[in-house]
C-alpha cells in the first residue's frame, strides 16, 4: 500500500520539532521509530500532511538515574536499548516483556515514547507503566506537564496527549527491595499482539495478605488499565486465583476474531493469576 502524499522534515532540535507541530495545527505528526505510524499511513488510516522526524534528537534518548532515585527513560529510547540497559534490570516486569515485543526490527526501531503515544489497547509498555505508577513528561511550545500513567490512556489509540505535545521522557519509581514484579502475556500467535498481558507487582506479605499489589492489564479492555478490584482483593488476603477473577471488572472487554468477549475475560483472569504468582515467586 502507498501512503497519501505528505511533507517530511527532520527536526534539528526539540524546540524546532515543537514549533513545527504547533504550526501544523493538528495536521503535522511526529515520527520516531516509524513502526506504527508508517503502517497506519500505508493503510491510509493516518494521513498527516507533515511528518516531523524526531528520530535523531539525541536529547530524547537514553536512561539516567535522577537524584531522588527515580529512573528517567528518554522518549526515543528503543526497546533494544532498554533491554541492554543495566539500570533497567531492576524492573523484573520490563526484563520479562522487552524480548517478546514485536520482532528484531520493531525492537531496534520502536521507541518507548512512540509506543505510549500510539496508545494501542494491546501494547505491552502501557501495562508496565501503569503497574509501576510511572509518570510521562509531555512538552509543547506552550509548557511542560507531568502526567500520571494512570491518567494517560483514555480509549483505543487515544490518550490525553495534545496534537502539539511530544513525550520527552518517562519517569519510573526507583527499584524497591521489598517488592517483586513479573510480566506475563498470552499472545495471538500470528501477530504476536496480546489477547491479554499483565504486569504485576507484589510485596510486603505479612503471613496472611500482601500489603502491596499493583496490576496493569493490556489487550483486554479498550485501553490499558489498572485492575483495581484484583489489587484490593489481594491486599485483603484473597488467594491469587480468587482475586484474578476480577481481572476485567468494569472494563469494555474487546471481542474480535481471535478472542470473543467471554474467552478474553477468562484468559485475562488466567494471566493475572500467572503474573501475580510469578512476581511472588521472585520475592522468595
Ligand atoms: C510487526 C510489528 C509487531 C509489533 N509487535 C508489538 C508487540 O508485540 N507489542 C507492542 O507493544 N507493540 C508492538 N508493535 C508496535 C510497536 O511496538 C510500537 O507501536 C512502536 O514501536 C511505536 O514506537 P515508534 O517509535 O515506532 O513510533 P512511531 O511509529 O514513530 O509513532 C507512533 C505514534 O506515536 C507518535 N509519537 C512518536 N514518538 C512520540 C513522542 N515522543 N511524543 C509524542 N508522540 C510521539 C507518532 O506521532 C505516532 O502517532 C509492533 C509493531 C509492528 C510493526
Amino acid at each position: 500500500m502507498i501512503p497519501a502524499a505528505f511533507d517530511y522534515v527532520r527536526a534539528t532540535s526539540l524546540d524546532d520539532a515543537l514549533a513545527r507541530l504547533a504550526a501544523g495545527s493538528g495536521s503535522a505528526k511526529a515520527i520516531a521509530g516509524g513502526q506504527s505510524i508508517l503502517p497506519l499511513m500505508k493503510l491510509r488510516l493516518a494521513r498527516p500532511e507533515l511528518l516531523v522526524d524526531i528520530g535523531r534528537l539525541g536529547e530524547l534518548r537514553g536512561v539516567r538515574r535522577l537524584p531522588d532515585g527515580r529512573v528517567a527513560v528518554g522518549a526515543l529510547t528503543t526497546y533494544d536499548e532498554m533491554l541492554r540497559d543495566d539500570t533497567l534490570r531492576q524492573y523484573g516486569l520490563l526484563v520479562d516483556a522487552l524480548p517478546n515485543i514485536g520482532d528484531v526490527q520493531v525492537r531496534n526501531r520502536g521507541t518507548i515514547g512512540g509506543s505510549i503515544a500510539h496508545a494501542d489497547p494491546a501494547s505491552d509498555l502501557p501495562a508496565i507503566l501503569l503497574a509501576l505508577d510511572a509518570e510521562i513528561v509531555a512538552r509543547s511550545a506552550r509548557d511542560e506537564r507531568v502526567i500520571a500513567a494512570t491518567s494517560f490512556f483514555e480509549g483505543p489509540f487515544t490518550s490525553v496527549l495534545e496534537p502539539d505535545e511530544l513525550i520527552t521522557e518517562v519517569r519510573l519509581p526507583g527499584g524497591r527491595d521489598d517488592v517483586a514484579s513479573a510480566y506475563r502475556a498470552f499472545e495471538q500467535p500470528a501477530s504476536g499482539y496480546s489477547i491479554a498481558a499483565v504486569a504485576a507487582i507484589v510485596g510486603g506479605h505479612d503471613g496472611t495478605r500482601w500489603n502491596f499489589c499493583s496490576v496493569g492489564v493490556t489487550g483486554v479492555g479498550d485501553h490499558p488499565y489498572r485492575a483495581s478490584a484484583v489489587e484490593q482483593a489481594v491486599r485483603e488476603g484473597a488467594p491469587f486465583d480468587e482475586a484474578a477473577v476480577h481481572a476485567s471488572q468494569g472494563q469494555a472487554v474487546a471481542s474480535d476474531i481471535h478472542a470473543d468477549r467471554e474467552y478474553r475475560i477468562h484468559v485475562a483472569s488466567v494471566i493475572v493469576r500467572r503474573a501475580l504468582e510469578a512476581a511472588a515467586v521472585r520475592l522468595g
